[in-house]
């Protein structure tokens, strides 16, 4: 056995070996150190004296929840099972390792985020002469949702793994060192990356199956595309390692989709971190996010569904408002929505039952739930239908119910068949003639059992005499002990307890024997027809997984249509126009979290053509930072297809949203603050379109007041002049609104406050207009600083401001070319030296160096 073990964990040396042994699975060695802390299991040992080592052990029923707590931790699982009946075999049973558990390889829904997709991804990578192509595929196995892109640049593929949000990603082994894997190491945390090697059997062995994925262009939305063959390598790649790792068939893997990156608006990965679209910036929770304020779907199907459309907003306007017209058919029949949305409380995750039947993972109790879900169709379909308005239908397309299956499976199944056929009971009576015969003549022998136990009273004249089972003996006849003397002679005896004996007759042996036949026979009759019932669903795979969609459809556009109702939400116009314009918006997720406070709407109105930069100042806490956000979130609520938090809102369709928002503390990134929004600025200005909408908070931030001064100036010109996007621009730097001087498609606006009494009060208020105070010390005040500070910065400030107004003059004098000479012209080197010098990273003895050198100079 133990070699038989060691041969398996040298096949798979990276994994912990789940080992079946009888009703267990036991770990070993170094495997069995790790799991007990992991798992907080028992560590035993086995063998004794110097030959004894750790083992530890789960029973192989909850194994599941087991190996998925070891597979978040970071570990991958072998399962090793017993492949050959043990009871038959001679010497030790054969054992096999049937499939291997990493995080992009969990297919049990139990083990499983419900509303978050479980995707695999894959990458192949060609670099020739410089100019670079990535082929990016990604597969949830539990759901077959597979789709393929390519795209060409390394920015581009952290986008779109930011959205996509894989638990695992194949790496090409050549890759393991290359600056991509220390990016994505970097910038996609929690991330599981593991090297595959191409040349590797494990990874690469021809069989009928992934051949045919090479050639699978079937069913590609977008049309064809001028090249996808690395779209279709990297998809090779991550269905031949699910094909080789999980054990059953990927035959409800049927479609891979592939798709441009520009099909969809594109949201960089700092702007859907920065916007809080699926997670929050500050400990990436789900709760406090877009997603989760706009979530009221019923199931688990629309819950994926509605994470894929806010991340992968649209861009055709047609399909956009497509979507709206399903929302708006079902925002205005209350009754329809609520019955709806109720019906599909009701119908379960259908995609995940059907991947499970498709692993062989399933129980006959799953295919009694399939089996009610599919009994729900045709009610849902009179819903669907009952809508006045055929908007949700057309959006739908049309619906297969799938009735043929659930007669099938219905005709088959009791109402509640059980998890385990170790017992039968799965199959009603009246399917199956020769099944019920069986289970005639099983209780035609219990009959015979309680005739068998009167006679033989009879005869013997034991009055107390009972006929008994038990799991290790089987049927015995029990005799207590003060009746033994009138035990006949032919009783043989099998056992002997406290107070009685046991015995077996030649009559009871063959009673048990038809007994134990036709349960066997049973048994194993109700498993061929299971079997049999699951190879019909893993037929059908695709059908289902059609209609599972449209159900999750259904579900999302009612969700939308129920947060519309509740919060008061509008229908956008969407078209091509280069407008943005919103009346009385609002922030959807600041909005639901103020409790007592009434949130102040603003309008806002953007056009390529005219106010193309609007540049928003104003003191801390004004409402900045919430105002420009919310403008991002909605036209991504418009674009993905849900009514908005405003009045009324114009969207000219928007290409990419860029932000760069907040002094967000991104140290867990490796690089300071101030390196974060420089990579983010340049990222922007480098692939901004006209198209796209940019929002920029405090550029500049992070640096010195006049550096950063002259790089938010910079870049306010260059968005003027060169992109054009339509840009919300929020500054603490009241300096910049003097760029409405010389730039006529910029306007200033400011968040309204009020002065009483030397207090300021917040009016929440976007208006046209400069503020050119910061208000910095009424914040102060207000934030309790001694009184005696407060009054030293006041006189302080008078002067500050006296200097700098003087030096600001003296600048706006200039052509704007030498904008970047803000410093003072009588500046010596020794000065310059010590202002450039960034302290916060040189080292201390670079630190001394300078010094000494500086000295030098004087
Ligand atoms: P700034 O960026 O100007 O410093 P923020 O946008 O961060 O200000 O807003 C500060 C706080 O004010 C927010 O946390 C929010 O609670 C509140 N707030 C912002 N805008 C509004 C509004 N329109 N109505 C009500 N409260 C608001
Ligand atoms: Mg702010």
């Amino acid at each position: 056995m133990l070699r038989q073990y060691l041969q398996t964990k040298n096949q798979y040396p990276d994994c912990i070996i789940f080992f079946r042994l009888g009703d267990f699975y036991e770990m070993f060695f170094e495997d069995a150190q790790i799991a007990s802390k992991l798992l907080g299991i028992t560590l035993t040992s086995r063998a004794k004296g110097k030959d004894a080592y750790p083992m530890c052990g789960v029973p192989f029923f909850s194994a599941g929840s087991y190996i998925a707590k070891l597979v978040e931790q970071g570990h991958k699982v072998a399962v090793c099972d017993q492949v050959e009946d043990a009871s038959s075999s001679k010497g030790i049973v054969k054992r096999e390792v049937t499939r291997v558990v990493s995080p992009g390889m969990i297919t049990n829904p139990e083990d499983l985020d419900a509303k978050l997709p479980n995707f695999l991804a894959g990458l192949s990578v060609q670099d020739t002469e410089g100019s670079l192509s990535i082929g990016f595929a990604f597969l949830d196995v539990s759901t077959a949702d597979f789709r393929a892109t390519q795209i060409t640049s390394q920015q581009m593929l952290m986008d779109e793994i930011a959205r996509v949000r894989p638990k695992e990603l194949l790496l090409p082994a050549q890759l393991v060192d290359s600056n991509l894997a220390s990016e994505l190491r970097k910038r996609q945390k929690g991330l599981y990356i593991r090297p595959v090697d191409d040349e590797s059997p494990a990874t690469l062995q021809p069989n009928e199956q992934f051949a045919w994925v090479t050639d699978l262009p079937q069913g590609n939305p977008s049309g064809g595309s001028p090249d996808l063959g690395l779209a279709y390598q990297a998809a090779a790649t991550v269905y031949r390692y699910a094909y080789h790792f999980l054990p059953g068939s990927l035959s409800h893997i049927r479609r891979l989709v592939t798709y441009q990156v520009t099909d969809h608006m594109v949201i960089d990965d700092y702007s859907q971190i920065n916007l809080e679209l699926a997670c929050t910036l500050m400990d990436a929770k789900r709760q406090g996010s877009l997603l989760d304020q706009m979530d009221r779907t019923q199931t688990p199907m629309g819950a994926r569904t509605l994470t894929h459309w806010l991340l992968f907003p649209l861009i055709s306007i047609d399909e956009i408002q497509k979507r709206l017209a399903a929302v708006e058919s079902l925002f205005l029949q209350d009754i329809l929505r609520e019955d709806l949305a109720k019906h599909l409380g009701n119908i379960r995750d259908m995609e995940r039952l059907v991947a499970k039947i498709s692993l062989g993972q399933a129980n006959p109790r799953d295919l009694g739930v399939l089996r009610d879900s599919l009994d729900l169709l045709p009610a849902w379909q009179d819903l669907i239908l009952s809508n006045q308005n055929d908007a949700l239908k057309r959006l739908l397309g049309d619906l297969d119910l799938l009735q043929d299956l659930y007669q099938e499976l219905d005709d088959a199944l009791v109402a509640s068949p059980p998890p385990d056929l170790a017992e039968g009971g799965a199959i009603r009576t009246g399917y199956n003639p020769e099944l019920d015969r069986l289970f005639a003549l099983a209780t035609k022998s219990r009959d015979l059992l309680a005739n068998l136990e009167e006679t033989e009273r009879q005869k013997t004249g034991i009055g107390s005499l009972k006929v008994r089972y038990n799991r290790v003996f089987g049927y015995y006849l029990e005799v207590t002990k003060t009746h033994l003397k009138q035990v006949p002679s032919h009783y043989q005896r099998k056992q002997t307890t406290a107070n009685a004996e046991r015995y077996e007759t030649q009559e009871l042996k063959e009673l048990e024997e038809s007994i134990l036949r036709a349960q066997d026979e049973r048994v194993g009759l109700e498993r061929e027809i299971i079997n049999h019932l699951m190879e019909r669903i893993r037929i059908e795979a695709e059908r289902i997984l059609k209609t599972a969609k449209q159900v999750a459809i259904s579900d999302v556009i009612a969700s939308l249509a129920c947060l519309a109702r509740d919060n008061h939400y509008n229908r956008p116009q969407v078209d091509d126009s280069e407008i943005i314009t919103i009346e009385d918006g609002r922030h959807p997720v600041v909005e639901a979290a103020l409790n007592d406070e009434r949130f102040v709407p603003n309008d806002i109105q953007l056009d390529c053509n005219q106010e193309q930069l609007l540049l928003i100042t104003g003191p801390n806490m004004a409402g900045k930072s919430t105002t420009i956000r919310q403008v991002a979130l909605i036209c991504i609520m418009a674009q993905m297809g849900s009514f908005v938090p405003a009045k009324a809102a114009h969207i000219g369709v928007v290409d990419r949203i860029f932000t760069r928002i907040g002094a967000s503390d991104n140290l867990a990134r490796g690089h300071s603050t101030f390196m974060i929004e420089m990579l983010e600025t340049a990222n922007i200005l480098n692939n901004a379109t006209r198209r796209s909408l940019l929002i920029l908070d405090e550029v500049g931030r992070g640096t010195s007041t006049f550096d950063g001064l002259s790089i938010a100036w910079a870049t306010a010109e260059y968005i003027h002049d060169r992109i054009m996007a339509r840009t919300l621009f929020a500054t603490h730097y009241h300096q910049l609104t003097d760029l409405v001087k010389t730039k006529e498609r910029i306007a200033n606006y400011t968040m309204s406050v009020k002065e009483w009494r030397n207090q300021i009060i917040f009016l929440r208020r976007l208006v046209k207009g400069a503020c050119n105070r910061s208000y910095g010390i009424q914040v102060a005040r207000l934030a309790g600083l001694p009184g005696e500070v407060i009054q030293r910065a006041k006189e302080l400030l008078v002067i500050f401001e006296k200097e700098e107004s003087k030096e600001m003059s003296s600048l706006m004098n200039k052509n704007t070319s030498q904008l970047l000479l803000f410093h003072p012209t009588q500046e010596s080197p020794t000065e310059r030296e010590l202002k450039e010098t960034d302290l916060d990273s040189i080292t201390p003895l670079e630190a001394l160096q300078l010094l000494h050198k500086l000295k030098n100079q004087l």
